[in-house]
């Protein structure tokens, strides 16, 4: 089955004579760029048997290597997580840290999202922290300190002028998820309820809680809906409680993610921004909506 090999780097920052040397090496078809200087691609007829090596050397030279099937690519359902994908921050440590627990919380986050604690009882012990936090608290953080990631805006315009579906999946909060979908364009977003009383925050969450399986269950629920394959599906996270829903996916990436999310997923982003994620699918920059 024809392949094709993604080169992506910083603007300006993958050379041509680079690129044409890992296709002359892997006896590709010619060179098509997508960014010059930022994306390039070529088809090559299967998987060379070296790919995993010359993933790791070109992380050393900040570059970003997929190889992925050449049948396919643009994908009809954009399934992503928030906190530190979408966003450049994790919500419940900024909550945290305006309620003076920051240090505490943040060091159970990244340890949960490393997979080195179970992701709904990191989450309960954390949100148990801001019990008695003036509900407005919320509005406040997502307005003060809360910015969107690079190239997201451009990732869900385009995949969604191009007729796909996009929908926010997060084990975060609904009060962050909500607009945070909404001023991407998202279609819709799921995330769990912080229950407050009296005008503060409870320290706790409604039940079910959206984990990992709740975001494989996500995917499951639309595929269905939309009458489409779980081939076309992109998913993009960071954290170990999307491994389920990376992995299903016809393209799961991995973002920026922590150590033992790379391990397990099979397409790394650590170099590009959002936008890397049009490039795996064969935009060219030119061709970005908003
Ligand atoms: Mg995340």
């Amino acid at each position: 089955m024809t392949q094709t090999a993604i080169l992506i780097a910083a603007p300006g920052q993958l050379h041509p004579t680079l690129a044409e040397a890992l296709r002359s090496a892997w006896g590709g078809a010619p060179l098509r760029w997508l960014a010059p200087g930022e994306a390039a691609e070529f088809d090559l007829p299967e998987v060379p048997g070296n790919a995993g090596d010359v993933w790791r050397d070109l992380q050393g030279q900040g570059i970003d290597l997929a190889v992925v099937p050449a049948e396919n690519r643009r994908k009809r359902l954009l399934l992503a997580d928030m906190d530190s994908t979408m966003i450049g921050q994790e919500c419940i440590d900024e909550l945290a840290d305006e309620a003076g627990v920051g240090a505490e919380v943040s060091a159970i986050t990244a340890r949960a999202m490393n997979g080195e604690l179970d992701f709904e009882g990191a989450l309960l012990a954390r949100v148990a922290l801001l019990q008695g936090l003036p509900e407005g608290i919320l509005a406040e953080v997502l307005e003060r300190r809360i910015t969107l990631m690079p190239g997201g805006p451009a990732l869900v315009a385009t995949m969604k002028a191009h007729g796909a579906h996009a929908a926010l999946v997060s084990g975060g909060f609904t009060a962050f998820a909500g607009p945070i979908a909404a001023r991407l364009g998202f279609n819709e977003s799921r995330a769990n309820v912080l229950l407050a009383e009296n005008g503060a925050l409870a320290g706790d969450v409604a039940r079910p809680i959206l984990g990992r399986e709740a975001k494989v269950a996500a995917l499951e629920e639309l595929v269905a809906r939309l009458g489409i394959a779980e081939a076309d599906v992109l998913a993009v996270g960071d954290g170990a409680n999307d491994l389920g829903m990376l992995t299903r996916a016809g393209m799961g990436v991995a973002l920026h993610a922590k150590p033992a999310v790379q391990a397990e997923a099979r397409l790394k982003v650590n170099h590009g921004d959002l936008t890397a994620l049009l490039y795996l699918q064969g935009y060219e920059k030119e061709a970005f909506a908003a």
